[in-house]
């Protein structure tokens, strides 16, 4: 049983075709990437998955569930966590509110927990516990992204280009957490223009181009594929 499937999934704007009959699946302890370049539709197809826009064919499925036509708010209730692009925290928030509204569902004693769970993950995030989140450089802003979407507990966590505007030695910190989350247990489905870093950390992988899956195989294999050499590697 997949964790997480797409059959036959398109999204429409209108009259524009942003998904095109996408197929993929992501098993249980996997990390699995989808690369493609802007526009491709790597977002489309994310929040496909949590319900907006809704697929116009096709169907989703969370293990037996099938997702398709279920409300945003019960899929984000069946162990599924998001970090969306562009991070998305309170900004106005300090980092320890910004974690509790992670953990909406949960009693004070376990959040309590979580956060410190949290913190021994990100230390950074533990000195700076009641900073404002919008004052934080852009790499601990991420790190908090992530940090809020584990308060949740997910079994699969969705991360919407982590990378985005990072400079690379903090790239390099959140590929090595998202490696330490597959060692707990999490399956991680990452979307990345990082095509590079994505399939070096990725069991399998997807390319998206103008919204219809054109390759897949493992991370290795794509990696040294001439076809995604040339387009998303610089040659
Ligand atoms: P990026 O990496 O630049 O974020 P992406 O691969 O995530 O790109 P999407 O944001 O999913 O791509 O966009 C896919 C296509 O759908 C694009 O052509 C985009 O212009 C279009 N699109 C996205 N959102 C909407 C919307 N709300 N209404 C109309 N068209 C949209």
């Amino acid at each position: 049983m997949s964790m997480l499937r797409f059959t036959n999934v398109s999204t429409h704007y209108g009259q524009i075709r942003a998904l095109d009959d996408v197929s993929l699946h992501v098993e249980e302890g996997e990390i699995v990437s989808l690369i493609g370049a802007n526009g491709a539709g790597k977002t489309t197809l994310l929040m496909t998955l949590c319900g907006d826009p809704r697929a116009t064919s096709g169907d989703i499925f969370l293990g037996e569930r099938n997702i398709t036509h279920q409300q945003t708010a019960e899929i984000m209730r069946s162990q599924v966590a998001i970090v969306p692009e562009g991070r998305r925290i309170f900004s106005r928030l300090t980092v320890e509110e910004n974690l509790y509204m992670g953990a909406f569902f949960a009693t004070v004693s376990e959040k309590q927990e979580l956060m410190h769970q949290m913190f021994d993950l990100f230390p950074r995030l533990q000195e700076r516990r009641s900073q404002r989140a919008g004052t934080m450089s852009g790499g601990e802003q991420q790190m908090l992204a992530v940090a809020r979407a584990l308060m949740s507990q997910p079994k699969l966590l969705l991360l919407d280009e982590p990378s985005l505007g990072l400079a690379p030695i903090i790239i390099a910190q959140i590929f090595e957490t998202i490696e330490k989350l597959r060692k707990d247990g999490m399956t991680i489905f990452l979307v990345e223009q990082n095509a590079n870093q994505a399939l070096k950390l990725a069991d399998r992988g997807y390319v998206l181009e103008n919204g219809r899956i054109v390759l897949e195989d493992t991370g290795a294999r794509l990696l040294s594929n001439p076809q995604v050499q040339n387009a998303y590697l610089g040659g």
